[in-house]
């Protein structure tokens, strides 16, 4: 058992950063990393399924947290007991973007069964929950460049409020390749109205990387991908500006900010 003051004093070093974890930071569209007492429990938030990861003799639940979530106490299911850990709040900047295709900022209706039918496969694999992937938390960027769009922006489109940005941009020319963010397996391939070429890898425990706006596809479904395996290449399909990698990651269906995953290398 390793002392709490000693995780704390580890996390004023590396800001944050608990051993091979992703970062602790329970605020919305954040993490919280809640000790429990085995990692083999079956642990539960928000009806969702949560990663679990053992780390230097102890237990850990690693817990994403929606952007729309409330600040305050939340609840745990760990087995049949209840844990409580606490959300910090965190205001997130608004982005105000001119979409000069208005038909993906008001799609016509014959786009709404296209738009539900992707956000259902989408889903699913957000849904999923495979222990038999091996779980994998350290990440890289897939590509190297500059922030764009930060995660969590409250976005206006055309000045219609829109979902929060749920992901981060990463501003690169067309034709740049997209390595994986980490070993992980191809969950899903494809063309979709908003996202463009989207591929999502599975990198365990209901962890989803996703890669959008691609101008190529070089992986197919169920492919099993290494760090620095090519993906594909940066582009502009879908709703853009202009060309750039949208990387998501999502955690027990929730996407979270993908810096959390980076550790001290990239974080800044
Ligand atoms: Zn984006």
């Amino acid at each position: 058992m390793i002392p709490r003051l000693f995780i704390f004093l580890c996390c004023l070093l590396t800001s944050c950063l608990v051993f091979g974890l992703p970062e602790n930071l329970p605020v919305p569209g954040g993490i919280a990393i809640v000790e429990i007492e085995d990692a083999g429990a079956k642990v539960i938030y928000r009806n969702s399924r949560v990663m679990t990861l053992r780390e230097q003799e102890q237990s850990f639940a690693i817990v994403g947290i929606p952007l729309s979530a409330d600040p305050g106490t939340h609840k745990l299911k760990v087995g049949n007991r209840t844990r409580e850990f606490v959300v910090q709040p965190k205001r997130y900047r608004e982005q105000h973007l001119t979409i000069k295709n208005d038909r993906q900022v008001n799609p016509y209706q014959q786009d709404l069964e296209r738009i539900a039918n992707e956000r259902a496969e989408m889903d699913e694999v957000f849904t999923s929950f495979d222990v038999n992937v091996a779980t994998f938390t350290e990440f890289q960027l897939p590509v190297d460049g500059p922030i764009s769009s930060p995660f969590g922006l409250k976005r206006f489109l055309n000045e219609q409020p829109r979902s929060p940005h749920s992901g981060l941009d990463i501003a690169v020319d067309e034709g740049v390749a997209i390595k994986a963010t980490a070993p992980g397996i191809v969950a899903v391939t494809g063309n979709y109205f908003f996202n463009g070429n989207t591929v999502l890898v599975d990198h365990g425990q209901g962890l989803i990387s996703m890669y959008c706006h691609m101008s190529r596809i070089d992986v197919a479904l169920g492919n099993k991908v290494d760090s620095d395996d090519i993906l594909g290449a940066v582009g502009q399909t879908g709703r853009v500006t202009g060309p750039h990698l949208h990387w998501s990651v999502s955690l027990n269906n929730v996407r979270v900010d993908p810096n959390l995953f980076l550790g001290s290398r990239d974080s800044d």
